[in-house]
């Protein structure tokens, strides 16, 4: 490391919380699949803000419509009306086939809206006793790190001593039927079932074949809102638009986040059918910056993106080069046990426990060599570009993931 990227890195060691473990590099500007440090040196970026740059970094389009808005009007809050947000509020429910739409600005935010979203559906239309509602939710989950979403999260060092909890959860295994089944007729009180059609965090878990179809059909059986958190498989990532149009599966509440600004500012949103979105009233729920003029005005930008550069086929296309790449790699290298995901969203598993070092050290090699990526889940690492690569660059990654795990053995 460059003593000037030193510098920086002790700046945030000693002025910020550690509430992150950063990979050693400073990082100062960005273009497409292209991430530079502060002294120069080009990287592919194989992370993309965990999926939220999908579009490309500082993507010209998006930036333009931020700086156009900035420049007009930044912020009003919800106490008045703005001339961006009831147009993108058509924009997107139109996009995603829902009839109402909630912005917020991140995904937990999201997550925490769907929640709420759902219990009072539970309470005003469904008819359950107040107070009384269950969500289902899987184990190894990632919805966020607020109090009630930690409540029901598995990662035990995210929860130590941040308790009391939120109750009202129900953990089922991921991928499980009849889990859910049982779940499901465990009780009347049944509110919503809360899934990540890929697990992200835990690894890039791609669930069986059919899963989300057979789990959103035993919803509607039992009455029970289908919530799927696509904040980050959602905005093409997976190879389609949503990782639920795989299966042709319709939400009732969805949840996005991370790509639906293409990483340039913060914005999330929730969208749901009048029938359920009706139950929020004034002042049940909202935020100062949800909705807000530049919001709406980056986030129309950014979906409007994603169609006219057909991110979702590139996506898909790549991403089948991508795996095939690695499952090659791997082949000749037996530092890696198994390669998942798709689309872009893709994981190489490697051949160490989870609590070994190893999947970190070998990201310090992809940095030493071009490529930035990093371990989740102890021993995976996940693999997701900007959607925008192209065929040759992703060969050229591949290139650099084999010469590294080469480098890394001798
Ligand atoms: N849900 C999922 C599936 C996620 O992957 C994440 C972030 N990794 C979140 C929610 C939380 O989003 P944010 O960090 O914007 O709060």
């Amino acid at each position: 490391l460059s003593s000037k990227s030193e510098v920086l890195i002790e700046k945030e060691n000693k002025y910020g919380a550690h509430n992150y473990h950063p990979l050693p590099v400073v990082l100062d500007r960005g273009e497409g699949v292209y991430v530079w440090d502060v002294d120069g040196k080009q990287y592919y970026d194989f992370l993309s803000a965990y999926s939220a740059v999908n579009q490309g970094h500082c993507h010209a389009k998006i930036v333009g419509a931020m700086v156009e808005q900035a420049q007009k009007l930044t912020l009003t809050s919800r106490a008045f009306y703005n001339d961006r947000l009831g147009n993108y509020e058509e924009y997107i429910t139109n996009y995603f086939g829902f009839d109402k739409v909630l912005p917020m600005n991140t995904g937990a935010e999201a997550v925490e809206t769907a929640l709420k979203l759902c219990r009072k559906w539970a309470y005003e239309v469904k008819g359950i006793h107040e107070n009384l509602a269950q969500i289902i939710v899987c184990e190894n989950n990632f919805h966020g790190r607020t109090t009630t979403i930690i409540s029901f999260s598995n990662d035990e060092s995210a929860r130590k001593s941040f308790g009391p909890f939120t109750e009202g959860f129900i953990k089922i295994e991921y991928d499980n039927l009849v889990a859910l089944e049982k779940a499901l007729e465990s009780s009347k009180n049944i509110a919503g079932f809360l899934v990540e059609p890929i697990q992200g965090e835990a690894g890039v878990y791609v669930p069986s074949e059919g899963y989300l179809a057979k789990a959103k059909a035993l919803c509607e059986k039992h009455n029970v809102l289908f919530i799927a958190d696509e904040v980050q498989t959602g905005i093409a990532r997976t190879g389609k638009l949503l990782a639920v149009h795989h299966e042709n599966v319709k939400p009732d509440i969805l949840i996005l986040g991370k790509a639906i600004s293409g990483g340039v500012y913060p914005v999330s949103a929730v969208l749901a059918n009048n029938e359920i979105m009706n139950v929020i009233k004034p002042g049940q729920h909202g935020s100062t910056f949800g909705g807000n003029p530049v919001a709406a005005a980056v986030a129309i930008a950014a979906l409007e993106v994603v169609k006219d550069e057909k991110l979702a086929e590139n996506s898909e296309r790549l991403g089948i080069i991508l795996r095939k790449g690695l499952n090659e790699i791997a082949e000749r290298n037996n530092l890696i046990t198994l390669v998942r995901g798709k689309g872009l969203l893709n994981a190489i598993v490697i051949n160490s426990d989870e609590e070994s070092d190893l999947a970190w050290e070998i990201c310090l090699k992809f940095r030493d060599n071009g490529l930035l990526a990093k371990p989740t889940h102890g021993n995976k690492i996940r693999l997701a570009p900007p959607l925008v690569i192209t065929e040759d660059q992703i060969k050229e990654c591949l290139a650099i993931i084999e010469k590294s795990l080469n480098d890394f053995k001798n």
